[in-house]
């Protein structure tokens, strides 16, 4: 009945953990009938996997503990639900901190509570003998799920210093993540502590992403970074995987490249202030090798990589953040220096060479708005004989303190031509 420890299965189509029932999979007896068969696929190769708290069932499960292959007397439908289980078990912060101070009786009130399990003495009485054996047999530490689809939280530019002390204090400590990513925390750490903070606003955040739609995968490499080791911040996701940073450090065949999802969002005090202290506010998501020829990216790397083309050709402007308050009071008690935080943001003016002007500077806008652009490998150097990817593209029409329409910014986002009733008098090529 057991997964063996390491092979545990999800169904691709709706990211749940499958059981096996006979030698089959299949799902879990709280989705009866999701309305498709079971697609197995191994959860390591997955980014989200939407598991429960296996005491709770909780939908935000933090850790994996350990215990070796239990076994469980069958009892009755609801245990039988744990017993599945196999030897590693997910829980939520509140169930973790339940078995990390023995306290079996709290752990087996929650589930009976959480799992909305009848209360009898026989069941109370199962669970219970359940929740003792696993707190007297878990092996020592514990793994951070990082496959948990958090809420997405916004991270400002001024709280990424401290997002990045954290994440390295995290990666410095002995709660272990997933392989293969385990085997990259030291490195990730010690770029970490010479990495430049990037963070990137929210106009600059939706043209990226855009841009990256059409970047050639082929023109996806490490050479695009601005430096050898960096933390880059979006302020909502990128990605439909929830995707809301990255890290990256040069290493001798290419980069390594980490991306990253906002953790712990909704969890109520003092759980919340628990983690912020034990993990922070990023968990990796997955690493991945960028060499110089890499043809299948991640999609945050695309837009990663986008980006890094858009500050190198100047289509952004980089500006100092000033520091938080706290990092200022840390830097005065220490006498180190906050690190600078760069925020990457539109430029105000359009680039020179790139503006398709038409009749556009006859026209009064109130409103910037996005018009579709696209790369083009343009040369340069001695004789043009080198070339490069340059965005061409009036990406963003109108005066430059004017807000930026949402309506427009839409349309442009999709990638094919608008309607021709839609917003009639906002031409793109006029
Ligand atoms: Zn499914
Ligand atoms: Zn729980």
């Amino acid at each position: 009945m057991n997964t063996p420890p390491g092979h545990d299965m999800a169904c691709r189509q709706c990211l749940t953990p499958l059981n096996i029932l006979n030698g089959t999979y299949c799902h879990p007896s709280h989705l009866p009938d999701p309305g498709h068969q079971p697609q197995p696929t191994p959860v390591s190769a997955m980014e989200i996997v939407n598991r429960r708290c296996d005491f709770c069932g909780d939908p935000f499960p933090l850790w994996q503990l350990d215990t070796g292959d239990l076994t469980v007397i069958a009892g009755t439908a609801d245990t039988q639900l744990l017993q599945n289980l196999g030897s590693s078990w997910a829980a939520c912060h509140p169930c973790w901190t339940d078995i990390d101070t023995t306290s079996p009786a709290q752990l087996t009130h929650k589930a009976i509570r959480g799992l909305g399990i009848t209360a009898d003495p026989h069941t109370v009485a199962h669970l219970s003998a359940l929740h003792h054996t696993l707190i007297e047999h878990r092996r020592p530490g514990r793994t951070l799920i990082t496959t948990t689809p958090w809420p997405p939280a916004a991270i400002g530019a001024a709280d990424l210093p401290k997002i990045r002390t954290r994440l390295a204090a995290f990666l410095a400590g002995t709660d272990r993540l997933p392989a293969p990513m385990d085997a990259h925390r030291q490195q990730i750490q010690a770029s970490l502590a010479r990495a430049h903070l990037y963070w990137i606003d929210p106009a600059f955040t939706e043209l990226a992403q855009h841009a990256a739609t059409s970047l050639p995968p082929d023109a996806i490499t490490a050479e695009l970074a601005p430096c050898d080791d960096g933390l880059l911040a979006w302020p909502h996701p990128v990605t439909a995987r929830h995707i809301t940073a990255i890290s990256w450090t040069r290493q001798p065949s290419g980069h390594t490249v980490t991306v990253y999802r906002t953790i712990g969002n909704g969890l109520p005090d003092p759980h919340i202030q628990h983690l912020r202290q034990q993990i922070g506010w990023l968990a990796p998501a997955a690493t991945h090798h960028l060499t110089q020829s890499s043809t299948a990216v991640h999609p945050a790397v695309a837009v990663a990589a986008a980006t890094w083309l858009l500050i190198t050709q100047q289509a952004a402007e980089t500006v100092e953040a000033p520091p938080a308050k706290a990092a200022r009071n840390t830097a005065r008690r220490t006498g180190k220096p906050a690190p600078p935080v760069r925020i990457v943001r539109i430029k105000p003016a359009t680039p020179a060479g790139t503006i398709h002007t038409g009749d556009a500077g006859k026209r009064l806008y109130r409103n910037r708005f996005w018009v579709t652009g696209h790369w083009r490998n343009q040369p340069y150097g001695p004789g043009r004989t080198q070339r490069r990817l340059v965005y061409i593209s009036p990406f963003l029409r109108g005066p430059h303190d004017a807000p930026i329409t949402a309506t427009t910014t839409v349309r442009a986002l999709t990638t094919r031509p608008p309607a021709a009733t839609a917003n009639p008098g906002k031409d793109e090529n006029p």
